[in-house]
C-alpha cells in the first residue's frame, strides 16, 4: 500500500520569538515584511496590523537610521493600543550596532533582530560591530537571525574561500563556493554568536538566493549541518505569478523535505497593490501542501468548452473572498473551520464528483444541462438550487453548515 504520511519535520531548537515560538515541535510560522518608511510611525504601525490581521505572525520591519530606530518603541505602543500583539523583528544593515546602542527602547521593543553578517562592517571593526549587536541581543534576551543573502555576502569571507579553491588540485566550480561560502557565513555567525554568550535556543538561520535550485541546495546542506530552525524563503522572487511560482516551488520541495520552520514569500506587490498578497500566498502553500489550516480553500474546476459562461468562476472567487471575510469571526465561534473544504465545479462531469469529496460542493449547470446546481454537504446531495439567488443561497447553507459541524 501506499505511503502517505506528511514528511517528518527536521528536529531543531524551538526559538521563542515575543510569544511565536520557531522550530521545535511548532508549526510553521508565517512572516512578512513591511514596505513603509519605519520613521512614519502611524503608516507603519497601520501596515503591520494589516499584515498580522492576514495572518503574518511574524512582523519585519527596516530599522536603518536614528528615525527609524526613534519610532521603533512608539510603534509598539501604537498596535498595543490596537490590540495587536504581533512580534516585531528589526532589520539591521551596517549601523545596526550603534541604533541599537543609542535607542535602548527600540531594542527593548523589538522581539527580534536580524542581523546580516555580509553587512556589519569589515576586517576588525565586522568582528566587534557584530559581537555589540550580539552583547545587546544577550542584554535584552532577544533571539537574533543570522540572515544571509547571496546579495550581501561577507565579501572578505567569499575571497578567502576562492582563494583557498583555486589552490586546491581540483578547483571546484565558484558557483559551488559561492553556496559555501553563504553557509560558512551563516554557521561561522551563530557560532561566534554563542561564543559571546548568546543561547543556542536563541538562534533563526537564513541564507537567502533568488535561484529555485540553488535556494534548495543551500538549504539541504544547512538542515544537515546544524539545528538551529531555518527561516525559508526565496530573495527578490519577483511580481505576480512568477514571484509566487519560483517561492512555491523552491519552499514546496524543502517543506516537504521537513525543513523549514517559518517562511516569508517575497513578493514585489503590483503598483498599489496589498502588501498583505504575500501573506495570503504564504498561508495557502502551507495549506494546500496540508501543513496547517487557515482559512477555508475553495476547489473549483478551470472550465473548459462544455461550459457557456464564466459564473462559476465568478462563484468560486465570490465564494473564497465570502469565507476568507468571514473567517475572524468563525475563527472565534467554530475552532476548527478553517479546515473546511469547498468545491465549485462548473459540470456534471466532474462536479458531482469533486463536490461530494469536498465538505460543501457546489456543481453549477454545464452547456445544455438543466439550470440547476445540486448541492453536496459531506458527501450528500441536500438540496437543489436554480435562479437568481445561487450564489446567496449557498453562502446561507455554508453559514448553516458552520454553525452546525464546528
Ligand atoms: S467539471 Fe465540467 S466544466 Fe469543469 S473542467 Fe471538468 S468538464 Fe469542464
Amino acid at each position: 500500500m501506499i505511503d502517505d504520511t506528511l514528511p517528518q519535520r527536521r528536529q531543531t531548537v524551538p526559538v521563542d520569538i515575543g510569544g511565536v515560538t520557531v522550530g521545535g515541535d511548532a508549526a510553521v510560522v508565517v512572516q512578512s515584511m513591511t514596505d513603509t518608511d519605519t520613521a512614519d510611525e502611524v503608516a507603519t504601525a497601520v501596515q503591520v496590523a494589516d499584515l498580522a490581521r492576514a495572518g503574518s505572525e511574524v512582523v519585519r520591519i527596516t530599522v536603518n537610521n536614528e528615525a527609524a530606530a526613534a519610532a521603533v518603541p512608539g510603534i509598539r505602543a501604537r498596535l498595543d493600543a490596537m490590540g495587536v500583539g504581533v512580534p516585531l523583528v528589526g532589520d539591521f544593515h551596517f549601523n545596526g550596532h550603534k541604533l541599537l546602542r543609542r535607542f535602548p527602547e527600540c531594542a527593548q521593543a523589538l522581539a527580534k533582530f536580524r542581523i546580516n553578517p555580509g553587512n556589519v562592517g569589515r576586517g576588525a571593526r565586522r568582528d566587534s560591530q557584530f559581537a555589540e549587536m550580539i552583547e545587546i541581543a544577550c542584554r535584552y534576551e532577544k533571539p537574533v537571525r543570522i540572515g544571509v543573502n547571496w546579495g550581501s555576502l561577507d565579501q572578505d569571507l567569499l575571497a578567502r574561500m576562492m582563494d583557498d579553491n583555486a589552490a586546491t588540485r581540483h578547483p571546484r566550480d565558484a558557483t559551488v563556493v559561492m553556496k559555501e561560502a553563504l553557509i560558512t557565513s551563516a554557521l561561522d555567525s551563530a557560532r561566534r554568536a554563542e561564543q559571546l554568550g548568546l543561547g543556542h535556543d536563541r538562534i533563526v538561520i537564513s541564507c537567502k538566493l533568488s535561484g529555485v535550485q540553488d535556494l534548495i541546495t543551500v538549504y539541504r546542506a544547512l538542515a544537515a549541518r546544524c539545528d538551529y530552525p531555518l527561516h525559508l524563503g526565496l530573495t527578490e522572487a519577483g511580481m505576480g505569478s512568477k514571484g509566487i511560482v519560483a517561492s512555491s516551488a523552491a519552499m514546496a520541495i524543502l517543506l516537504q523535505e521537513g525543513i523549514g520552520d517559518t517562511i516569508r514569500v517575497s513578493l514585489t506587490p503590483e503598483p498599489g497593490g496589498p502588501r498583505t498578497g504575500e501573506v495570503v500566498v504564504a498561508q495557502e502553500l502551507l495549506q494546500t501542501m496540508g501543513l496547517r489550516a487557515f482559512t477555508p480553500l475553495v476547489a473549483a474546476c478551470p472550465g473548459c468548452g462544455r461550459t457557456t459562461s464564466t459564473y462559476f468562476q465568478e462563484l468560486a472567487g465570490e465564494i473564497q473572498r465570502y469565507v476568507r471575510a468571514r473567517m475572524p469571526e468563525w475563527r472565534q465561534r467554530h475552532p476548527g473551520v478553517e479546515s473546511m473544504s469547498l468545491a465549485v465545479m462548473g459540470c456534471v462531469v466532474n462536479g458531482p464528483g469533486e463536490s461530494r469529496h469536498a465538505d460543501i460542493g457546489i456543481s453549477l449547470p454545464g452547456t445544455g444541462e438543466r439550470p440547476v446546481a445540486p448541492v453536496y454537504e459531506d458527501g450528500e446531495k441536500t438540496v437543489t438550487l436554480k435562479g437568481a439567488r445561487i450564489a446567496e443561497e449557498f453562502k446561507e447553507i455554508i453559514e448553516r453548515y458552520v454553525a452546525r459541524r464546528y
